[in-house]
C-alpha cells in the first residue's frame, strides 16, 4: 500500500455537535481527497457504524474515532480515540456515563443565560441538537445566533459561554486515566486533541503529556484546524521529545462555521510518525 499522507481523523456529525450527517461527511472528505478518515463525535460513537459504511461506499479507508471530554487539573481537555472496536462495553458505558450530565447543565446554561435577559435557551438550542444525550454549547451558541444575539458562534463563546461569562457552568468530565483506559482497553490508541487550544502553563502542559504518556497515550495532534503554523512546529517537537506519534484532523463541524475544510490541512511534518502507521492493522 501506497503512504498514507491525507488522512483527516478528527470531525463531527449530527451525531454530536456537527451540522451533517455521517454519510455527507464521508462525501465531502472524499471529494476533498481524503484517502483514510475518521469521524470523532464527542462522547459518542453512535455514528461509527454509519461513517464506516460511507467511508467504505466512497473509497476511503477508515479507523474509529470517538473525542472524550476530560477534566485534568480543574481544565476540560479532549483526548481523541482511534482505532478501537466500537462494540467494546467498557467503552460504550463510560461515554454514555460521560454524556450524563450534559442535560442538566445545559439547564443551568439556559437559566444564566436567562438572567441577562436572553429568555428560552434551553428549549432554543434542542432545535438544533441531533443526539437527544448529546446537547453542547455549539447548540447553544447556534441559537443565539439565529436568535441575533450575536453574528457568529464564536462572538457567542466569548461573550457567553466560556468561563466567568453568564451561560458558563462548570462541569466534571471523565478523568484522564479513565479515557485513555476506555480507549486502549478497546484495542484503540488515545491521542491529545488540539493541545495548543488548552492555554496551559509550562508546567501544566508538561504534566498533561507526562502523565498522558504514563498513563498508556500514544499521540498527539500535531497538524489540527485549531493550530496555527507555528504550533504545527511546536507540537511536533512535543511529539517528539514524549516519544508520541502524530495525528492530523481538521476537526470540521459544519460548511458554514468551520474555517478549516476535511482533508485541506497540510501534511504532516516528515520526521514524526504517524498514528496510523501505529495503527496499520486497525484500518478498515
Ligand atoms: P461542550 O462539549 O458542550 O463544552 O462544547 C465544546 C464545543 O464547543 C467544542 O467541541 C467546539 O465545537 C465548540 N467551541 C468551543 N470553543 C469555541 C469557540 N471559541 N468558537 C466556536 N466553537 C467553540
Ligand atoms: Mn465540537
Ligand atoms: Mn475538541
Ligand atoms: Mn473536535
Amino acid at each position: 500500500m501506497t503512504r498514507i499522507q491525507n488522512a483527516d481523523l478528527h470531525c463531527h456529525s449530527t451525531v454530536s455537535d456537527g451540522t451533517l450527517a455521517p454519510e455527507a461527511l464521508a462525501q465531502r472528505a472524499s471529494a476533498n481527497g481524503v484517502e483514510l478518515w475518521a469521524l470523532t463525535d464527542h462522547d459518542e460513537i453512535g455514528g461509527q457504524h454509519r461513517a464506516a459504511a460511507a467511508a467504505k461506499a466512497y473509497g476511503m479507508r477508515y479507523l474509529t474515532g470517538t473525542e472524550i471530554s476530560v477534566t485534568f487539573i480543574g481544565h476540560t481537555v479532549h483526548i481523541v480515540g482511534l482505532g478501537f472496536d466500537a462494540n467494546d462495553m467498557t467503552l460504550q458505558s463510560g461515554l454514555r456515563q460521560t454524556r450524563g450530565g450534559r442535560e442538566e447543565r445545559a439547564m443551568e446554561m439556559s437559566e444564566g443565560l436567562a438572567k441577562v435577559g436572553i429568555k428560552g435557551a434551553y428549549e432554543g438550542a434542542l432545535k438544533f441538537v441531533g443526539n437527544p444525550e448529546l446537547i453542547s454549547r455549539t447548540h447553544f451558541a447556534r441559537f443565539l445566533v439565529e436568535s441575533g444575539v450575536c453574528r457568529e458562534t464564536n462572538e457567542v463563546f466569548r461573550k457567553y459561554l466560556t468561563e466567568g461569562k453568564p451561560g458558563f457552568v462548570p462541569h466534571r468530565w471523565a478523568s484522564l486515566k479513565d479515557a485513555v483506559s476506555w480507549i486502549t482497553g478497546a484495542g484503540g490508541m488515545a491521542v491529545i486533541a488540539h493541545p495548543a487550544r488548552y492555554k496551559f502553563t509550562p508546567n501544566e502542559e508538561f504534566a498533561l503529556f507526562t502523565e498522558f504518556k504514563a498513563l498508556g497515550g500514544q499521540g498527539v495532534e500535531v497538524v489540527t484546524g485549531s493550530h496555527t503554523v507555528a504550533e504545527y512546529a511546536i507540537y511536533a517537537d512535543t511529539a517528539r521529545e514524549f516519544g508520541l506519534a502524530a495525528s492530523r484532523g481538521s476537526d470540521f463541524h459544519s460548511p458554514e462555521e468551520s474555517h478549516t475544510e476535511l482533508g485541506t490541512l497540510p501534511f504532516l511534518p516528515n520526521n514524526l510518525t504517524p498514528i496510523w502507521e501505529v495503527l496499520a492493522t486497525r484500518i478498515q
